[in-house]
């Protein structure tokens, strides 16, 4: 059963539970109603006939102390149509009570039998529903007291004809209303429910359609209201925007990383073949293994960065001593550096808490960089200083410098300004992707400044962290590592 019949199903249900429970409560509140108005009027009519009663009774005649057919005054209230009277006497000798005096209207048709029997036990006021010859008659019972002293009792009752033709009445336009109002609503219900579920519809087809052909860049078309469909479409077209540019990401990197690997294979292979054709070749054996050694390179790279998108990659956080650090680095670079000279600038004394040997790695990464892309008789400077609340360390080169398009793609993966060259160079096109992560998982962060032609500036900035709350940090990376990850891809 589909969303829409269950809800128009759902709404008429309601409905006519609703009508049904209004029907009852307003016809019983009528009936209730009419029927005191009855009850209202048989009372006034007991007390009428009680008052002649009594009077006849305390000055019995000879016409009037015979069984049956008594002559009394008639109370003008005796003469409302359908309207039953009777008083009956308690017998001494036989303990039954007997008909003293019957109204004209059932006298006429000859009906001697008691309107209520049941009632003429009882010492109070009863009133009840009786059917008498097929008529459905409301009959209120008094007792009759003369003197202080129970004689009788006096029954007077009602056709309830009107009353129940009211009720009945009502129930029938209450019946035909309802089926009339349900019948509207079903078809009301199913009109609404498909219009409010159409772009529910529109939703599910262009799920098909994206499932079938594959295709990430359609969007539902919506120029509803901001409703929560309009939200639920809102959101689903962000959902696909964010697929599309994961998946085209995700593209792009495994064409990256297969050409990557492809390059050296190729070379390998290329080495390979001419050795089989020449013999051995000193040549040859260094262009393998330098490849194969670049491949290696390339996948520990790749699986740092695949660690770290899966949050893998923890930190061992220490006390790190930043000016040690960069020294270690600087005189790793000199022995590195062949033909560019390392300077090491300005060094001040700061402590951070962080991952020596990927804040190394970092450093080193940015050094290289430096080394590679910086002529011959250029230099490499490495300074670190402190302010308020951050550590500072600099890498300037007097290099090639990189041009002002390519600046704000650099720390993307594989994103390299001159390929060829970073290539002979032995790059992989992942070291500062790989120190933007290192730089982030420190709560720092990295940036450069280049002018092409005159070398490039790359910045760390580092936070420093008050005493105390380095030593908690530190301790808790200690209990349960890992705590602190490299953050997933941007
Ligand atoms: P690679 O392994 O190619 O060096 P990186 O991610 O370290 O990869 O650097 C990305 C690119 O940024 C490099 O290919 C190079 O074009 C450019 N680059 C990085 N550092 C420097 C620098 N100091 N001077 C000039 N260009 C640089």
């Amino acid at each position: 059963m589909t969303i829409r019949t269950r809800l128009t199903f759902l709404y008429s249900t309601l409905l006519a539970i609703v009508i049904l429970m209004f029907s009852a409560v307003t016809s019983s509140i009528l009936n209730w109603t009419l029927r005191n108005q009855v009850d209202e009027s048989l009372l006034e009519v007991l007390g009428d006939v009680r008052s002649y009663a009594v009077i006849t009774l305390l000055n019995p005649t000879q016409d009037n102390s015979a069984q049956g057919a008594v002559p009394m005054p008639q109370p003008n209230s005796l003469s409302t149509p359908g309207l039953f009277v009777q008083i009956w006497l308690h017998d001494e000798q036989s303990q039954r009570p007997f008909l003293q005096w019957a109204s004209l209207s059932l006298m006429g048709v000859g009906y001697t039998d008691s309107l209520d029997p049941e009632a003429l036990d009882s010492p109070h006021e009863v009133r009840r529903d009786v059917v008498v010859d097929n008529v459905h008659l409301r009959v209120a019972t008094i007792p009759l007291n003369v003197n202080g002293q129970m004689v009788g009792h006096i029954q007077a009752g009602s056709s309830l004809h009107t009353v129940d033709a009211a009720i009945d009445r009502l129930l029938e336009i209450m019946l035909i209303a309802g089926a009339g109002t349900i019948l509207i609503a079903l078809f009301a219900g199913d009109f609404v429910a498909r219009r409010a579920l159409r772009p529910i519809d529109a939703i599910s087809q262009t799920a098909r359609q994206i499932t079938a052909a594959d295709d990430l860049s359609r969007r539902i078309p919506y120029d509803g209201p901001p409703d929560e469909i309009g939200q639920l479409v809102e959101t689903f077209n962000d959902t696909l925007g964010r697929l599309e540019r994961l998946f085209k990401v995700q593209r792009r990197f495994v064409a990256d990383v297969s050409h990557e690997m492809r390059t050296p294979l190729t070379a390998i292979q290329g080495n390979l073949d001419l050795m089989r054709r020449i013999g051995h070749d000193e040549e040859a054996m260094e262009a393998i293994q330098s490849e194969s050694q670049r491949m290696t390179r390339l996948v520990d790279d790749l699986l740092l960065l695949a660690k770290a998108d899966a949050g893998r990659l923890s930190l061992e956080k220490t006390m790190v001593e930043l000016d040690t650090l960069v020294l270690e680095v600087y005189n790793q670079a000199r022995v590195l550096s062949d033909g560019v000279e390392v300077i090491l600038g300005p060094v001040d004394q700061v402590q951070v808490v962080g991952d020596s040997d990927r804040l190394k790695q970092l450093l080193l990464n940015l050094v290289t960089n430096g080394l590679k892309y910086t002529p011959d008789g250029g230099t490499v400077t490495l300074s670190l200083n402190r302010s308020d609340d951050w550590a500072t360390i600099n890498v300037a080169d007097t290099g090639l410098g990189i041009p002002e398009d390519d600046l704000p793609y650099i720390f993307d993966r594989f994103y390299r300004v001159d390929k060829a060259r970073s290539r002979v160079q032995g790059g992989t096109g992942l070291g500062l992707s790989i120190a933007r992560w290192i730089a982030d998982a420190h709560g720092g962060e990295i940036g450069v400044t280049s002018t092409q032609g005159k070398g490039s500036t790359f910045t760390l900035r580092l936070p420093l962290v008050p005493v105390q709350v380095a030593k908690e940090s530190i301790r808790k990376t200690h209990l349960n590592l890992p705590t602190v990850r490299l953050p997933g891809s941007r």
